[in-house]
């Protein structure tokens, strides 16, 4: 076999090595050209296609049948994968926390995955190791959180909240029926946690919010005065810097001081919000958020990084030795090295942190938080178009980057089924995408705005198709001469 003319290994030429490093550089470079195409020939964020015909492609490959060829596994991948992929530059993709990403993060992707370091060892990793722990004290310096602060990448928000509120557990004196208090608009990974954690189905008490779906602080000093005189013990109260559906934040400060006058494990939930922690304007929203026990950031929501990439932070690096366990093979004790295992649920782990250091060490935080800037504004803008259109009814003015509304049909009967009718339809013609939620038990429509090359006229185009969508849906079922 020859690359470009150039030899490669004869008998193993798949293995990443020194011999085979035409064939590397160009199978990769002919992967890149692929995306760079289809990227360039993207004009909607998604195909439309239904699972049925797709599955059906990608079950007729016969994965016993190799094709010895990279650029036919490419142009099959092209058909099976490329084009009907959802492509999160797109500015009309507007529906989940995806982020488009930076290059330099992309660029941090391709070297971590060759190198291959694994975090868990110091004898793994080496300089791995000690540049994850610098971005994890460069975060820690951001929240605030003191000289003793430390903490571990992980593979997502969901795993930096169980692991929280696994160290808030073993810091909880009689833990037997502890209960987590948070926000009726907090994340569901919380419950999850819960349960892994193996809380009871009660254990999870939720905390009413205000208008602006913010957790009440007099709602939550009654919950934990309530929990004090039924003798539960509180592991944590988890507040929400930026929840999923409305970008609310909760009021840290007065949720500080509750945790405070009680002794309670503070966590913050800021898998959403943490893109504050660059802003140059809007980094004071975030304010409070220095007196957490724990903190949860995605860098692969509002810092543009790819998935995965995402960490929890403590106020005391003690408390992650409750994750520490020893293996004679691994950490044996007493050893002295820089063992990131001995503080992360996982063993084998990704050097993910590289994507965010070239991030920082090419553009730089300010570039960063300028992008997230950009999109809170433009949801502010979207807020406007739709609080202006009687088309619509549009719900809390989000502190981030949500915009949660839905369409008013004549017919207000029928207002459930044309938003989930509007929204589908408008994904099969793949023109745009947005997302559904439920709001006090009706069907709403959200925008998730995090592509700062999004416009105004984007969303009024998206809001047209939106509309015209559920009128005709509505059209369809009232009778002509009752229009
Ligand atoms: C997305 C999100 C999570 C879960 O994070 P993953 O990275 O998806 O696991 C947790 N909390 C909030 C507020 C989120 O928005």
């Amino acid at each position: 076999m020859t690359v470009d003319g150039q030899p490669v290994d004869a008998a193993r030429p798949y293995l990443f090595n020194d011999r085979n490093l035409n064939h590397y550089r160009r199978a990769l470079v002919d992967g890149i050209d692929r995306v760079a195409s289809r990227v360039g020939r993207t004009e909607r964020p998604f195909s439309g296609v239904s699972p049925a015909p797709l599955a059906h492609e990608i079950s007729a490959v016969d994965l016993d049948r190799p094709l010895h060829d990279t650029a036919a596994a490419l142009d099959e991948l092209e058909e099976v994968y490329l084009r009907d992929a959802v492509y999160f530059h797109h500015p009309r993709y507007l529906a989940h926390l995806n982020c488009p990403v930076v290059i330099p993060a992309l660029l941090g992707e391709a070297v971590l995955s060759a190198v291959n370091s694994s975090l868990d060892t110091w004898d793994q990793s080496a300089g791995a190791t000690l540049i994850e722990r610098r971005l994890i004290d460069w975060t820690a310096g951001r929240l605030g959180l003191g000289p003793y602060a430390d903490g571990v990448f992980t593979s997502g928000g969901t795993q930096s909240n169980l692991q929280a509120l696994l160290l808030a557990r073993e810091e909880t004196p009689a833990c037997g029926r502890a209960v987590v208090i948070t926000s009726a608009a907090g994340h569901f990974s919380v419950r999850k946690a819960a349960k892994l954690l193996g809380l009871g189905p009660d254990a999870v008490i939720e905390v009413a919010t205000d208008a602006d779906r913010r957790m009440r602080p007099d709602a939550l000093a009654r919950d934990l005065d309530r929990c004090r005189r039924e003798d539960r013990p509180v592991m944590a109260v988890v507040a929400t810097a930026g929840t999923t559906d409305f970008g609310s934040i909760d009021p840290l400060p007065e949720i500080a001081d509750l945790c405070a006058q009680d002794g309670v494990w503070l966590h913050v939930d800021a898998a959403y919000g943490c893109g504050l922690l660059a802003s140059p304007t809007r980094r004071h929203l975030l304010d409070g958020i220095e007196r957490a026990d724990s903190v949860t950031v995605d860098f692969h929501k509002s810092f543009f990084q790819p998935v995965s990439s995402s960490a929890v932070l403590v106020r005391d690096g003690a408390v992650l030795r409750h994750a520490t366990y020893h293996a004679d093979y691994l950490n044996p004790a007493g050893q002295r090295t820089p063992n990131q295992v001995d503080k992360s649920l996982q063993t084998t782990r990704r050097f993910d942190a590289l994507k965010l250091w070239l991030t920082l060490r090419i553009m730089g935080p300010d570039a960063v938080g300028e992008l997230f800037d950009r999109v809170v504004d433009l949801a502010a803008d979207a807020w406007a178009l739709l609080a202006a259109d009687p088309r619509f009814e549009v719900v809390t003015k989000s502190q981030l980057s949500t915009v949660v509304f839905r369409y008013l049909p004549k017919n207000i009967g029928l207002a459930d089924e044309a938003n989930l009718y509007a929204r589908e339809a408008l994904a099969a013609s793949g023109e745009a995408l947005v997302a559904g939620t439920r709001v006090d038990g009706r069907h709403y429509l959200k925008l998730t705005l995090l592509n700062p090359e999004t416009t105004p006229d984007d969303i009024a185009h998206v809001l047209g198709l939106l509309a015209g969508h559920a009128e005709r849906y509505v059209d369809a079922r009232i009778p002509a001469h009752a229009r």
